[in-house]
């Protein structure tokens, strides 16, 4: 979607509210593609002083297998939204701002701009809670469910150290 801001170029202060509903089922994060459901942005473009500001918030249920457990998990997730609005990049400027989208004929991409919020707002792996135990790697037992009867694995360091000591 297209949001037309140039009507807030004499108007200091002022701003207008946007809301968009992306489909983003097709974007892969480790090899699932969690946004199977819509993906809503709401917020404003505000006229800060001569530079226009986005802000808003992204919302969304994820759904997917654990990274770690493999447990199916479905994710509500929020995202801040926030951008800045140039008419044009400024040639001085040698580093490239990842929150700074370009105006064209006034109007700002709100499908580019959700998108990009999206991706990089989503951490690398995906997973039922941060703290998930994951499942033991010998018995494959869901760690989460509480320990497993394994002795814990021994350092490979350590066992080349005892074969020595041994000898
Ligand atoms: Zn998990
Ligand atoms: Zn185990």
């Amino acid at each position: 979607m297209l949001l037309n801001v140039s009507v807030l170029k004499d108007h200091p202060g002022g701003s207008i509210p946007f809301e968009v509903v992306l489909d983003l089922h097709e974007l892969a994060f480790g090899g699932c593609c969690p946004a199977t459901e819509p993906v809503t942005a709401v917020g404003e473009v505000r006229n800060t002083a001569g530079v226009y500001v986005l802000s808003g918030t992204v919302r969304t249920t994820l759904h997917g297998p654990c990274d770690r457990c493999a447990r199916d998990v479905d994710k509500p997730v929020e995202f801040p939204l926030h951008a800045i609005l140039a008419p044009e990049l400024s040639n001085d400027d040698g580093e490239e701002d990842p929150w700074l989208f370009l105006l064209e004929d006034g109007c700002a991409d709100l499908d580019d701009i959700v998108t990009t919020t999206f991706v990089l707002s989503m951490d690398s792996k995906f997973l039922c809670r941060d703290d998930c135990k994951g499942l033991c790697c010998r018995c494959g037992k869901d760690l989460n469910d509480g320990p497993c009867g394994c002795e814990p694995e021994a350092d490979p360091r350590l066992a080349v150290l005892q074969q020595l000591l041994k000898k």
